[in-house]
């Protein structure tokens, strides 16, 4: 469907499957229908069930304060979609617009919205993943077996990983009154994603709250009773932990494989696609009927260096999932650019965690406002003499606003006076990321506006 006339047939009697029935395909779909797309509509979805929201999953079920069936994503609007969950998509013929089926069946597209997301990294070690009492969390089966697991009283859980979900883990297992160890290989809880410095307020959380906190330490092996239940982990210090409950929570691989072969440009580290959300194939060519969002998405933002980002963020799902439904109907001239600004939010240990920008490109750290003892405090984080990131622990208020330094590239420090800036914020000092990005040189780019419509970008060359 393409040429003169081509859209407006393509919106009235058009073909547009949805591979991936979870977040971002669901606010596409809908964004679609919204953009006045009267075609057929096809959701593919290898889970049996109708999209639900993940982030409860390891807060409110985990507390036992709602169930794992009960976190349904609400609707916006009636879909008139077809339906085929349970049934993983196979395989894509990009040449005859075609997805595949486990079942054997096939479906034509005029347009495609790939929205596959990504899986929990399983422990490396097939046999002992397999004991009884090893858990990921990523679906909400996963989240009802671990919540069972808990509500039986386990003497110790292990939780192996100490990013987000493990922490969170950690945390639910604490306000349940459960005994818990984390085991993580970096310095601190936290680090890979938010620095040092702030890794550090969260080790003191883990803590503080009775965890068994070890750090710079690695799960060597899991060892099984003769039941086939899990009993203990060995560590690389030569400890052991006897536990009873093990969650393997160490970060996750996007759902690609179903691509190979396809000739599109996917593979372990997701599907490449340009800021228009439009997939590249493996040629580095962009493809003009087959689109990507959310997790399992890689797309250069103008903001970043135009560095390919790949956010396992809620509303980087939502975002891009509406900007590629819109650009799937849209003349070139009428597309827009993906250009949220990633952020991201985690409730753990009582306090509310949210971030904004990429902290992880940060090289230096200066605490605006509040202070890290009271772990109340928004740090603001800095690159290349510009602010990048900011989080914020219980002061979300103010993130707006560091959103806004963030997408006028502001100078980094920033040299204005700040609400509640104590003498620990007066000097930026190192981020401490285990492992920092090397620097780029690229030009400057700015967002302004805030409707969808008035986004504007403006462009400065590098200066060298
Ligand atoms: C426990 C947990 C807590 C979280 N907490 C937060 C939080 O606090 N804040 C935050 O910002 N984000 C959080 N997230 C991340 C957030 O949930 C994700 O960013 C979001 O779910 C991404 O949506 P998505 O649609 O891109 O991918 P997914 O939600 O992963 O959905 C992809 C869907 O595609 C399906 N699929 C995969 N392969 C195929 C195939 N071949 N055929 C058909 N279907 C397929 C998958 O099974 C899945 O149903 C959390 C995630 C988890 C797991």
């Amino acid at each position: 469907m393409t040429g003169n006339g081509s859209l407006e047939r393509l919106k009235r009697e058009g073909r547009i499957v949805v591979v991936g029935a979870s977040l971002a395909g669901l606010r596409g779909a809908e964004t679609l229908r919204e953009e006045g797309f009267a075609g057929s509509l096809t959701m593919i979805g290898d889970e049996p069930y109708e999209p639900y929201d993940r982030p409860p999953l390891s807060k409110q079920v985990l507390l036992g304060k709602a169930t794992a069936d009960r976190t349904d994503l609400p609707r916006r609007r009636a879909l008139d979609a077809q339906w085929r969950l349970g049934v993983p998509a196979t395989g894509l013929d990009m040449a005859a617009r075609r997805v595949r089926l486990a079942d054997g069946d096939e479906v034509e597209y005029d347009r495609l919205l790939i929205a596959t997301g990504v899986r929990a990294r399983p422990w490396p070690k097939e046999e002992e993943a397999e004991l009884d009492g090893v858990f990921v969390l990523r679906t909400r089966d996963d989240a009802t077996a671990l919540e069972r697991a808990l509500a039986q009283g386990p003497r110790r859980v292990l939780v192996i990983g100490a990013g987000f979900t493990g922490s969170e883990i950690a945390s639910a297992c604490r306000e349940r009154g459960i005994a818990v160890t984390v085991a993580e290989r970096g310095a601190a809880p936290l680090v890979g994603a938010l620095g040092g410095v702030i890794g550090e307020v969260a080790a003191e959380m883990h803590r503080e709250h009775g965890v068994d906190l070890r750090c710079g330490v690695m799960v060597t092996g899991l060892e099984g009773d003769s039941a086939g239940r899990v009993r203990a982990a060995h560590l690389s210090d030569g400890n052991t932990v006897e536990t009873d409950v093990v969650v393997v929570s160490l970060g996750a691989m996007r759902n690609t494989e179903w691509l190979g072969g396809s000739g599109l440009g996917a593979g372990p580290r997701g599907i490449a696609c340009d800021a228009g959300c439009r997939a590249f194939d493996i040629r580095g060519i962009v493809t003009d009927d087959i689109y990507v969002a959310g997790d399992v998405a890689r797309s250069p933002h103008p903001l970043f260096g135009y560095q390919f980002l790949s956010l396992e963020h809620w509303g980087n799902a939502v975002s891009q999932a509406e900007t590629a439904a819109h650009n799937m109907l849209s003349e070139s001239t009428e597309r827009r650019p993906h250009i949220w600004v990633p952020a991201f939010w985690s409730s753990q240990f009582g306090v509310n965690i949210k971030s904004v920008g990429v902290p992880t490109m940060g090289t230096e750290i200066l605490i605006a406002q509040g202070s890290l003892s009271e772990r109340r405090f928004t740090g603001v984080y800095g690159y290349q003499e510009r602010v990048i990131g900011a989080v914020t622990f219980d002061q979300s208020k103010w993130l707006q606003f560091y959103q806004q330094l963030i997408e006028t590239t502001a100078p980094f420090p920033p040299s204005f006076p700040t609400v509640d800036r104590r003498p620990e914020g007066q000097r930026p000092v190192d981020a401490d990321f285990p492992d920092p990005s090397v620097p780029t040189h690229g030009p400057t780019v700015t967002v302004s506006g805030y409707s969808p419509d008035d986004r504007r970008l403006t462009f400065t060359p590098a200066r060298h």
